[in-house]
């Protein structure tokens, strides 16, 4: 079966570390000033009966991706088990995907072209984890093949709840939070 890659995101392990944000950087060399993960936070209820999630947010690799759909070079394509990518040589940086992605998961890096998460391909390829899910202490983060049911995310999704950012968008994100 054609391999589908997820991420998991447990909000209630994560301790807002930003130990995946250091590795990301470390993995993909990414210059200074360029993240391709981050940390959020959010606060929700009300005083004093309040609740704060920490999430670890990345590019979701998108099922219907508006930033392949806006790309007019097809430099923004669909990879290896729907792994949403960019081909920096055909990238011309004109910016057309980061005005259409919801979730502010693109940067133009500073050699031009524009610059995301690819689940770590290279590192999934040589049956690697990547470097994110890797690093983080807490375990908080898990990846794999959604059309394999004994994978971690699909075991994870099958006993957890979770919830996608902005589902409402349309785009069928494939990296879900356990809440
Ligand atoms: Fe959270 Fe793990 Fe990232 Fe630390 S490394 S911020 S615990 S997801
Ligand atoms: Fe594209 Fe944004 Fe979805 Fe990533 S999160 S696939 S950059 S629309
Ligand atoms: Fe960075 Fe790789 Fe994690 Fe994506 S999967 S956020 S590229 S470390």
């Amino acid at each position: 079966m054609t391999p589908r890659f997820a991420m998991a995101v447990d909000t209630v392990r994560c301790v807002g570390c930003n130990g995946c944000v250091i590795a990301c950087k470390t993995e993909n060399a990414l210059p200074e000033g360029c993240f391709r993960d981050w940390i959020a936070e959010e606060t929700s209820g009300t005083f004093p009966d309040l609740r704060l999630q920490i999430r670890s947010e990345r590019c979701n690799h998108c099922v219907v991706a508006p930033c392949v759909d806006a790309c007019p070079t097809g430099a923004s394509h669909v990879g290896e088990g729907g792994t949403v990518l960019v081909t920096a040589s055909k990238c011309t940086g004109c910016k057309a995907c980061i005005a259409s992605c919801p979730y502010g998961a693109r940067a133009v890096h500073p050699q031009g072209h524009v610059d995301k998460c690819t689940f770590c391909l290279h590192r999934v390829k040589r049956g690697l984890l990547p470097a994110c899910v890797e690093v983080c202490p807490t375990r908080s983060l898990s990846f794999g093949d959604l059309s394999d049911p004994a994978s971690p995310v699909s075991r994870l999704l099958a006993s957890r709840r979770f919830t996608v950012l902005q589902p409402g968008a349309g785009t069928r994100p494939q990296v879900y939070f356990l809440t």
